[in-house]
């Protein structure tokens, strides 16, 4: 059983590089058994202090017609659901709120991106001295606990998020500097019943390793936290189902028994 939780496809995803039915083959080829596609949503930034974000998505309708045509054909081989990353729900609740309820969806991811106001962490030019970075992470890890606790997301989606592009630019940090925000943030989780994931884009990336990083994980899980997906957050065929089985291996090192399914946005526990 592997099972990939996060992936793009065009033309949901203006940065995805193919349309869905090529990103399941290439799943399956690679041995996926559980495939969610997690298209942006980025309705709760759009504003002139978001210039860089995608247009408003509403097409639900359009979309979940092709998901099922993609569902039918892969049925018996894969399980193919729908689900989505929703950016910043917090920053405009009632629209969070509206899109987290659309019934099209099995399974929505939170995702910080960008801080209130800000660009995403995608475009920053990263300072060398670390502590003038601090107090931006701080600022996200808050988001991360505000949006833990807000009901419009199933897990958090790529905790660390910005040590992708940090690594680009050579700079590295690790969030376990954080850990008292941490302990509050997974005790929110936890509380509320909210997941996190296991990105493995950093892996074929200047990272190359896993986002959040195995300590983060094992705190998670120290900590009392049992909701847990992987998923590839794969924009090409290419990268589709890459690092999954590294994934869940590393799952059971840090100490969980299960990785998390969803549907109707109820986590199916899958042994591990
Ligand atoms: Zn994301
Ligand atoms: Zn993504």
């Amino acid at each position: 059983m592997l099972a990939d939780y996060h992936t793009h496809c065009l033309p949901w995803s203006p940065d995805a590089e193919a349309p869905m039915r090529d990103m399941a083959k290439a799943a399956l080829e690679r041995g996926i058994t559980h495939l969610c596609f997690t298209n942006h949503i980025e309705n709760c930034c759009q504003s002139p202090l978001y210039p860089d974000q995608f247009p408003p998505f509403h097409d639900y309708g359009a979309l979940y017609a092709e998901f099922q045509r993609v569902r039918d054909e892969f049925a018996g081989r894969m399980d193919v659901r729908l689900g989505c990353e929703i950016g910043s729900p917090t920053y405009l609740e009632a629209e969070g709120r509206a899109v987290y309820a659309q019934s099209v969806f099995d399974f929505a991811i939170g995702s910080i991106h960008n801080l209130r106001g800000k660009r995403d962490f995608y475009f920053y030019q990263y300072p060398d001295d670390f502590s003038l970075l601090k107090p931006e992470i701080e600022e996200y890890l808050d988001e991360n606990i505000a949006l833990a606790s807000s009901g419009m997301c199933d897990v958090l989606g790529h905790l660390g998020y910005m040590r992708r592009y940090m690594a680009r630019q050579g700079k590295c940090f690790s969030l376990t500097a954080f850990r008292d925000r941490l302990e509050v943030l997974f005790r929110a989780c936890v509380e509320h019943g909210v997941g996190i994931e296991l990105n493995c884009s950093g892996l074929t990336d200047a990272l190359g390793g896993f986002i959040p990083e195995p300590e983060v994980l094992k705190l998670y899980r120290r900590l009392g936290g049992e909701l847990i997906t992987c998923g590839t957050d794969a924009h090409a065929p290419a990268r589709a189902g890459v690092g999954i089985a590294c994934a869940q291996a590393l799952l059971k090192e840090c100490g969980f028994s299960y990785v998390c399914l969803y549907q109707a946005h109820k986590p199916e526990f899958i042994r591990l």
